[in-house]
């Protein structure tokens, strides 16, 4: 028996994953570990691994494997994360699903799930994202616009911003990089018969009904 379950969370920019994402942790109680969200905490407190990582974001490159999966098992290894944890934006290249295959080593359950939106979806959700530098709380301009501009919804602080990588032209290449080093994970968690397609291109509240529905099953 395995001590808890890991939860990878797939899809392209723009698919939902870091709104489905927080929900479903707060559902699961597990901690919710998104590498691009350790990398933005690095570039705003100027680490060394920040300036390091700072170039590839910018223009909507990944990171080279080994610095993110270094961050990543440091991360895992905190003691928190020992009754399993929620993985959103890892593994994204195949060699970081073989190195988190290895990781995980049949000490945790695991179960992936697609977030599957289509393209010109992503693009128009992705430009529009604001998001909450207090909170975390991710709004769309459109969808689920803020009542008083620059203001969170959640937790009233003035903080919204829009990240640099979600202007249209880095979202168009971030998008290139997901069809060339991400989607090609599809078939490799389909091979290992883990794999949950959900559309994600229906209201927010059902992609989440879905989703914890689903992985009631992978929490056990
Ligand atoms: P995200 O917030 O998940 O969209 O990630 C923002 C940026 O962080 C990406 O465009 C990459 O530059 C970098 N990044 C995050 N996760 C990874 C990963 N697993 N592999 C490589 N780069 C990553």
């Amino acid at each position: 028996m395995s001590d808890g379950t890991v939860v990878i969370l797939l899809g392209p920019p723009g698919s939902g994953k870091g709104t489905q994402a927080a929900r479903l942790c707060a559902d699961l109680g597990i901690p919710h570990v998104a590498t691009g969200d350790l990398f933005r905490r690095n570039l705003s407190e100027g680490t060394e691994l920040g300036e390091k990582v700072r170039s590839y974001m910018e223009s909507g490159q990944l990171v080279p494997d080994d610095l993110v999966t270094e961050m990543l098992f440091d991360r895992v290894a905190r003691p928190d994360c020992a009754k399993g944890y929620l993985l959103d934006g890892f593994p994204r290249t195949l060699p970081q699903a073989r190195a988190l295959e290895k990781g995980i080593d049949g000490r945790l359950d695991w179960e992936a799930f697609l977030l599957d939106v289509p393209d010109e979806v992503l693009i128009e959700r992705a430009v529009g994202r604001l998001i909450c530098k207090s909170c975390g709380k991710i709004h769309h301009v459109k969808f689920t616009a803020p009542r008083v501009e620059g203001v969170c919804n959640a937790c009233g602080q003035a903080a919204l911003y829009r990240r640099d990588d979600d202007a249209p032209e880095v979202v168009r290449e971030r998008l290139a990089v997901y069809r060339e080093q991400t989607k090609p994970l599809i078939s490799f968690y389909r091979d290992r018969e883990r794999l949950a397609v959900i559309d994600g291109n229906r209201p927010m509240d059902e992609v989440h009904a879905d989703l914890t529905t689903r992985s009631g099953r992978a929490a056990g």
